[in-house]
């Protein structure tokens, strides 16, 4: 699937909302390359946010992304950041086909860039896998005050994986770099001594314009020239929420036919809102009594439609 990266037709109009995974050969590394425009600019305009967590929003969605390229799964990974500061939630979730959506809540006065990660927060990354209907999470104190670091620290503390993370919003747009070290296994074609520092070295030159403006192929072979970089073909990204009838249906048993009669009875009818996408999902009393028609005997009275 790989081939010796080189300047082609694709670099003159590349698409922007694309994850590239890529290894740097000499050096032993893997990694990825995400971008947004079109995808974060539909996901933001779903939330009215201050430009400093909109940046930070930004950030999270695009690293999201990029931790969908180190594992093999079916379903969808989530980072989460909980605090009891001014940012109470910053949430992105990109799924296995590219689908990303987030939100982020804020306490206070409107923040002002860039904001600094509060070291009492967690954060956790979650990865629920479909197929196999399991959830995992890890879970690590912030450290490092921004949040490439903070996932940086995540990878070492909780997968004891070297990492080096790069994350970028401006002007409508939101990108990251990841750089993994591969494993060594010895013998040929195994990482030089140096590779892992000399590619970190090169990845702190990358400014944050250069992340959101320059074709992938471009930046790989500007950053990595000597590396021989081998850049796997593109897999578009793009915003789409997983709400659904069904899984508000679903919500709506869980809580019970005794919470759903009351909302009934005080509000007419039942809404709920999707913060990801702004849809809303209304029922009545005939819709209620479908939703627990098949699972939950009516009351005496009620009569099923
Ligand atoms: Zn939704």
């Amino acid at each position: 699937m790989t081939e010796p990266l080189r300047h082609d037709a694709r670099a003159l109009n590349p698409p922007n909302d694309v994850l590239h995974r890529f290894q740097l050969e000499r050096a032993g590394v893997r990694g990825a390359f995400v971008r947004l425009e079109r995808g974060w600019q539909d996901l933001r305009s779903n939330g009215d946010y201050p430009p400093a967590l909109g940046e930070l929003l930004g950030q999270a969605v695009a690293a999201s992304a990029l931790f969908t390229s180190t594992i093999k799964f079916d379903g969808r990974l989530s980072v989460q950041l909980q605090g009891q500061g001014p940012l109470r939630l910053l949430f992105a979730e990109c799924t296995h086909d590219g689908s990303v959506r987030g939100i982020a809540r804020w306490s206070g006065a409107p923040p002002v860039a860039p904001i600094r990660l509060d070291p009492e927060a967690r954060l956790a990354i979650t990865i629920e896998n479909r197929v196999t209907d399991t959830r995992y999470q890890g879970l690590v104190p912030v450290e490092g005050g921004d949040l490439a670091h903070a996932f940086e620290n995540y990878f070492e503390r909780s997968e004891q994986l070297p990492s080096r993370i790069v994350l970028a919003e401006a002007h409508g747009r939101c990108g990251g770099l990841l750089l993994q070290q591969v494993a060594r296994e010895g013998g040929k074609g195994a990482a030089d001594d140096d590779g892992w520092n000399r590619a970190g070295h090169l990845l702190a030159t990358l400014t944050p314009r250069e992340l959101l403006e320059l074709a992938p192929e471009v930046l790989l072979l500007r950053l990595f020239h000597d590396e021989d970089v081998r850049l796997q073909s593109a897999q578009p990204l793009a915003f789409a929420c997983t709400c659904s009838r069904e899984r508000v249906e679903a919500m709506l048993r869980s809580l019970g036919r005794g919470e759903a009669d009351a909302t009934l009875a005080e509000q007419g009818s039942i809404e709920v809102h999707c913060e990801f996408c702004n849809r809303r999902y209304v029922f009545d009393d005939n819709d209620v009594n479908d939703v627990f028609g098949a699972t939950d005997p009516s009351p005496p009275g009620a009569t099923r439609h």
